[in-house]
């Protein structure tokens, strides 16, 4: 039985005469936060839909909690928050009959009611704003407001189609703040955004999406999730320092179980290593043993746009090759 909050296996969505989502499959790890990123037209709002069970794919599945999302649509709905990039709300209603509106649809019985109003609003930041109709919010309250509708069932999952947009640096940051706390008590929450450097403040995991392909789909902060969804190692790319020269350090890492040299410079090299912390200690004693002056072992961090751009060069030169050998 998977462990898996979300799991998409071979999805592949047509709109009449185009193929929107070719063979999607991805794994995200309960608690995690993923950054759902790719170019415009890549995919993301409709992958998001599909795993909302708001389209019906050509084929393939989708996973939620365990339950078959096109199955138990209604079950999954009871364990999902979904944000669309179009959210529309009651204008005439006051914030606390828009999240009581969203509690009652969500089907929470009358005596929660009242007071799941209240936590939402305050997780928001609207608890001031309770009796204010909806029109005459600014831009992030509103945004604020249909985010706490989303949660107001305290969901497991968050999808959010472009949460930020339009919304000022102060409110953005504001944004990620509530991201964190969210995922701090446990939510899993996929977010799509062109604003990367908002993100990369809150993303545990990327997802690249292009042309309805995935290219890439990794934990971010090296160190910090050192086990894939699936349970496998993930390589993390660490950088050695050496005090008398790297060359024959680098040949001496080449041959060192779990690592793979990708850079060595004069006094320095850069390896992907996978395996935990245990294995990275007698990795750093064997080092020094064999007689190499390590001087530094630090991890090469690399931000969400950095990895965004290398992983769609990446995936752009894939298919490249295979045009020419085709
Ligand atoms: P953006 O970053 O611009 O929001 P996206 O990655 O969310 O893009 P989608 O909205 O999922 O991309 O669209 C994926 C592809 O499907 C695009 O090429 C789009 O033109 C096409 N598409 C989307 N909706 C429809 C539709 N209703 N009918 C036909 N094609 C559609």
């Amino acid at each position: 039985m998977s462990t898996a909050i979300i799991e998409v296996t071979g999805l592949t969505f047509d709109y009449p005469g185009f193929r929107a989502l070719d063979n999607v499959t991805l794994s995200m790890a309960p608690g995690t936060v993923t950054a759902l990123v790719g170019p415009n037209g890549a995919g993301k709002t409709t992958l998001l839909r599909c795993i909302a069970a708001l389209e019906t794919p050509l084929s393939g599945s989708v996973r939620v909690a365990g339950l078959d999302v096109y199955e138990s649509p209604r079950e999954v709905h009871r364990l999902m928050g979904y944000l669309s990039d179009s959210f529309g709300l009651y204008s005439e209603l006051t914030v606390a009959q828009g999240l009581e509106y969203a509690a009652r649809s969500q089907g929470l019985a009358s005596a929660a009611v009242a007071q799941a109003v209240q936590d939402t609003a305050r997780r928001m930041g609207l608890a001031d704003k309770l009796g204010k109709a909806a029109s005459t919010l600014s831009r992030g309250q509103r945004q604020r407001l249909a985010i706490g509708q989303a949660i107001i069932h305290s969901p497991q999952v968050l999808l959010l189609d472009e949460p930020a947009s339009g919304l000022d640096p102060e409110a953005r940051s504001s944004l990620a703040h509530v991201f964190k706390a969210l995922q701090a008590q446990g939510m899993s929450l996929l977010v799509s955004s062109h604003i990367l450097a908002e993100l990369d403040e809150y993303s545990t995991h990327m997802l690249a999406l292009d042309r309805g392909r995935v290219l890439e789909h990794r934990a971010l902060s090296p160190g910090a999730h050192v086990v894939s969804a699936s349970g496998a190692p993930v390589e993390r790319l660490l950088r050695l320092e050496f005090a008398q020269g790297a060359q024959a350090a680098a040949f001496w890492l080449a041959s060192q179980p779990g690592v793979r040299v990708s850079r060595a410079e004069s006094h320095g090299v850069e390896i992907g290593f996978t395996g935990d912390a245990q294995a990275q200690a007698a990795l750093v004693a064997t080092c020094v043993m064999a007689g190499h002056a390590l001087s530094l072992i630090a991890p090469v961090t690399e931000n969400l746009q950095q990895s965004y751009l290398k992983s769609l060069q990446a995936g752009r030169d894939a298919n490249k090759t295979k045009e020419v050998s085709l």
